[in-house]
């Protein structure tokens, strides 16, 4: 069912050389998506689609970011083997399987039950094994606190302090930040007291909100 062609893999290729040309130079990053068939995430009917510079209709009216965002968020958040990363968002799980092939420990939250339940299927089948929770990503994941990393996948209207508070001293989180659009934010967490933020241009996303939900 899940067949990576030759034409798949040579599509895949020019993505990242078309990434590569809009200015993304972290090989880890470009291996990474280079590893992971983004048509895997994505409807049949899409397929054609799956390596352009595009968001696409995933469940639940959410979208797949577009490559390009994928690879800036990726860069921005700069991991490093082994580190704790925590995702607001898995939708699809294409943004995870690539965190989890830089070899991070991934622990992800979405907030819609089918795109949870799907994205575990993907991880299977791309044998990857991110921790997976259904709940609200505001609240971040306490028990599993302090992390390395937090990339939020959806536009938060400020920056979430909760979420902050999870980031370990010395730690990055990267997220989308605004209500119509979004400025991409870096965040470093210098001491339990003092954040310095450094804006990284215009970018469009699903909103953030609370609550799980059915679909
Ligand atoms: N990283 C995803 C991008 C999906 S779009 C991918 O690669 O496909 C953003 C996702 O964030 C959506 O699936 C949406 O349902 C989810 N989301 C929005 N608000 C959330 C919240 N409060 N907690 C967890 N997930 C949330």
């Amino acid at each position: 069912m899940f067949v990576d062609s030759y034409k798949h893999k040579g599509m895949r290729r020019l993505m990242i050389k078309a990434l590569q040309e809009k200015g993304i130079s972290d090989q880890r990053v470009l291996e990474a998506m280079n590893e992971v068939p983004r048509h895997f995430f994505l409807d049949s009917s899409l397929d054609v689609l799956a390596y352009e510079d595009r968001a696409l209709e995933i469940l639940c009216k959410q979208t797949i970011s577009q490559p390009s965002t994928v690879a800036f968020q990726t860069q921005l958040l700069d991991v490093s083997p082994f580190q704790k990363v925590l995702e607001i968002g898995t939708g699809s799980g294409y943004q995870t399987s690539v965190l989890c092939k830089m070899k991070a420990r991934v622990f992800t939250i979405e907030r819609f039950k089918p795109l949870h339940n799907s994205a575990q299927i993907m991880f299977d089948v791309l044998k990857v094994s991110p921790q997976c929770f259904f709940g609200d990503g505001y609240l971040g994941l306490p028990a599993f606190a302090p992390f390395d990393r937090i990339l939020i996948t959806c536009a938060a209207p400020s920056i979430p302090k909760v979420l902050v508070n999870q980031l370990k001293v010395g730690g990055v989180m990267v997220a989308p930040i605004g209500e119509e659009s979004q400025i991409m934010y870096r965040i470093q967490k210098n001491s339990d007291s003092e954040i310095d933020i450094q804006s990284y241009g215009e970018f469009k996303f699903v909103p953030m909100l609370k609550e799980r939900k059915f679909c």
